[in-house]
């Protein structure tokens, strides 16, 4: 494990702790300590059901701090492949958004401190208000600047610090363990993380006998276990001869059915005796169907 690592362990412990609820730290802790969780073993662990789980992981997960993965997986004694969820933590997209969360929290602390010139660095002894110097770059005397309420030489005030600029300072303190801790995991390289990594070092969790659940694995392995999928299974049941005398039947009444139909066409569109006899006995009516000669 390289430093960087260890370092970016300690930092997503520690600001989980500093800014997270009780259950968000403990869910963290555990994927920590095992590398890769299924939701049902994190629910397990955390003692809570999995609908529960997935919206806690889901805010987790919006504030990258976990990862979801899924995958399908055949479960002990079913032929149906579920899809499985998984979470893990991507140390680098994580101290990644740790370094940002800090980056736009100073920018926006930036904005509520207010400029130097800004400040009410004048205050008068007398009626105690207070004025920025350019209020009172007016009111002039030998003496000083003068109140403008009640005319009393004005007190510079003594380093008085700005709010803005308390809390500024204020949360740099409070920042300080990220930020130190950011600049040193910068020196090295969090190594990238995938599912496929996270799962390969996964810490199994011990199960009491009670609540022990059926075996599951990946769709992938379940053929290489010797064990018929069930995708192949139904490829073997031959559904192609079944669909050809299905197929066959259709056609064969397809044709009887048009044929009646045509008969039963031709019948009703028939036109009339008067039409197709002629008065003139003896005589077709070749010559006066429509579309015929003239
Ligand atoms: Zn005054």
């Amino acid at each position: 494990m390289s430093d960087s690592h260890s370092l970016a362990q300690i930092l997503i412990r520690s600001v989980i702790r500093a800014f997270h609820t009780t259950q968000e730290v403990l869910a963290i802790e555990a994927l920590v300590q095992h590398s890769c969780l299924r939701d049902d073993e994190l629910a397990y662990l955390m003692k809570m059901n999995t609908k529960d789980l997935h919206r806690l992981c889901a805010s987790l997960r919006d504030a990258r701090f976990l990862t979801v993965h899924t995958r399908p997986e055949v479960i002990e004694g079913k032929t149906r492949p579920v899809n499985r969820t998984y979470y893990y933590i991507d140390y680098q997209q994580t101290v990644d958004a740790i370094k940002w969360r800090v980056y736009k929290t100073d920018k926006d602390m930036q904005g509520i401190a207010k400029p130097q010139d800004e400040s009410k660095e004048y205050s008068c002894p007398r009626c105690k208000s207070q004025w920025t110097q350019l209020e009172v770059l007016d009111s002039v005397s030998i003496e000083g600047f003068l109140c403008l309420r009640c005319e009393a030489v004005l007190e510079r005030s003594q380093e008085q610090e700005q709010p803005g600029h308390q809390q500024l300072s204020r949360m740099n303190n409070q920042f300080k363990f990220m930020t130190d801790m950011l600049q040193q995991i910068d020196k090295g390289l969090v190594p990238e993380c995938s599912f496929d990594k996270a799962i390969a070092v996964a810490r199994p969790i011990v199960r009491e006998a009670m609540h022990e659940v059926l075996a599951s694995v990946p769709v992938e392995d379940a053929g290489g276990m010797g064990k018929p999928s069930a995708v192949k299974g139904l490829a073997n049941m031959g559904p192609k001869t079944m669909q050809v005398t299905i197929s066959d039947g259709n056609e064969e009444a397809e044709l009887i059915e048009s044929r009646k139909r045509k008969e039963r066409f031709l019948r009703e569109n028939a036109l009339p005796s008067w039409i197709t006899d002629s008065s003139v006995p003896g005589a077709g009516c070749d010559g006066c169907a429509p579309g015929g000669e003239l």
